[in-house]
């Protein structure tokens, strides 16, 4: 009998799109996943992963959740199965992980298994968020240090570095400030404290060594949290905070230090899958066919509808594909779509300008729900008959409010129904720093409340037609 093969993976502190290109490419091949619960559930959805007919087991969804020994014995039964399994970790499987002991139980029963490394949240997270832990200089070493061992009690031989990082410190963080303090550590040494680091729900605290526990405790600190002590935990370059409220801040980083709160999340239509079923058989008949995806998003929900890839679709080969930006193109790749052909433009003029006067043939138009009828009325007189697909809908995230806003100095907002969603959640209290926008349907709703907002596009974006629908 054969045996199958085991990669260890480090996936990164959390966004998908941390992960490394050797881990993806390991990912690419798994039939077998066995997740941390350290990783977001959007982890795969992040990464445009096709997991159809992958087994994917997380840690913290067995009830209890699956010890380090039931973790070890799923790997090797898997992989006597003569499957591909990924252990997909948080981080880098050798920091605080426990990759190696998995590794060991792996080489004593003769499984092959290959570690790959993942950025570690110690010093990931600190870059994300504007800090450095060496400067030239001034800071000249670093510790990564646990607070907790292993039986949940203190790590009391916290080791002396210019930056300290301590994980696994939330609930000991009373007693570890009072260890530092006993070591030498001066009390006005500053201390910041990274929430949920590059994940939804962000928030950094920050105070001197003698007030960090008190500040953490008033704002509720929870774990997954990160501790930097050190004059690292101060910001080496000035930038703003920015409160992030769209979908996507993938094209957003250059603004500032970003804190993703989303105010929407999307709900696939209940009948997406019938729609597209519809829509492919009409296409299928038609004597010349473009198909427009007209989001990042729309194309996600399409593809998860269809089920298959794109060859399974059995469309003709001649057909025109038109993406909205490069984003949504990127993911037509991953999906196995050949040509695509992308605007110089963004939103829907770029798309209207790609097309001819007279077009033949069919057009499959792929939306949201409350995307703008526009396209759709200039693509109607264009092509000789035309379906549109409605496959999803923003609404209100239903976390947000659940905490109360996080500091920051602006907030950028990417939709009509976003600035609604915060205003009903938090009043005006939401558009008191600085307000941000992406473009002018979102500004036209701040200014119903009287707020002045600023258009700002950092650069391309795969969301603009959408994300701002004119309901
Ligand atoms: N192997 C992981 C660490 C696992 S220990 C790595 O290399 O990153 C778990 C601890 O890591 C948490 O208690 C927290 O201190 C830190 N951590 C991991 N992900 C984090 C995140 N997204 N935000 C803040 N802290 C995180």
């Amino acid at each position: 009998m054969g045996v199958g093969i085991v990669f260890i993976v480090g996936a990164g502190p959390g966004p998908g799109d941390l992960i490394t290109v050797r881990g993806l490419r390991a990912l690419e091949k798994a039939d077998v996943v066995i997740a941390d619960e350290l990783l977001p559930r959007s982890f795969f959805d992040d990464l445009d992963l096709r997991m159809t007919g992958v087994l994917v087991i997380r840690r913290d969804d067995r009830d209890p959740a699956l010890s380090q020994d039931e973790v070890n014995d799923l790997l090797v039964q898997h992989a006597l199965a003569e499957k591909t399994v990924v252990r997909l970790k948080g981080g880098d499987p050798g920091v605080f992980g426990r990759g190696w002991e998995e590794a060991e139980r792996l080489s004593q029963q003769g499984i092959p298994w290959e570690i790959i490394p993942g950025l570690t949240a110690g010093t990931a997270l600190p870059a994300l968020a504007g800090l450095s832990l060496t400067h030239r200089g001034e800071a000249r070493s670093v510790a990564l240090a646990t607070g907790r061992l292993r039986e949940g009690e203190l790590n009391v031989d916290l080791p002396r570095a210019d930056s300290l990082v301590l994980y696994m410190s939330v609930s000991a963080l009373e007693a570890l400030v009072r260890r530092l303090v006993a070591d030498g550590w001066p009390e006005q040494t500053p201390v910041a404290v990274i929430e949920r680091g590059g994940l939804e729900w962000e928030r950094h605290l920050r105070g001197a060594l003698s007030e960090i526990a008190g500040i953490a405790q008033q704002a509720r600190l929870q774990s997954p949290a990160l501790i930097v002590v050190g004059e690292a935990a101060r910001e080496r370059v000035q930038r703003p905070t920015i409160l992030f409220t769209g979908l996507d801040p993938a094209n957003f980083r250059t603004l500032g230090t970003l804190l993703h709160w989303p105010a929407l999340e999307i709900a696939e239509a209940p009948d997406a899958a019938e729609q597209v079923q519809d829509a492919l058989d009409a296409a299928r008949s038609a004597a010349a066919l473009t198909v427009i995806f007209t989001s990042k998003m729309s194309a996600r929900v399409f593809f998860a509808a269809a089920g298959g890839q794109w060859a399974d679709l059995d469309l003709r080969s001649d057909l025109r594909i038109i993406a909205a930006g490069p984003g949504t193109a990127e993911l037509l790749r991953r999906h196995c779509v050949g040509d695509v052909t992308i605007p110089d433009v963004p939103g829907s003029e770029g798309i209207i300008r790609l097309l001819g006067e007279a077009e033949r043939g069919h057009c499959v138009l792929i939306q949201g729900e409350q995307a703008s009828e526009a396209l759709e009325q200039e693509l109607t007189g264009r092509f000789d008959s035309i379906t549109r697909l409605s496959l999803h809908r923003a609404v209100t995230h239903p976390q947000l409010g659940e905490m109360p806003l996080p500091e920051h100095d602006a907030i950028y907002l990417t939709s009509p129904s976003g600035v609604r969603a915060y205003h009903e959640r938090f009043g005006m209290a939401a558009f008191e720093r600085g307000v941000l926008c992406i473009g002018e349907p979102t500004r036209a709703a701040l200014r119903t409340l009287g707020i002045d907002a600023k258009v700002v596009h950092p650069g391309v974006s795969d969301e603009s037609s959408e994300t701002q629908p004119t309901e």
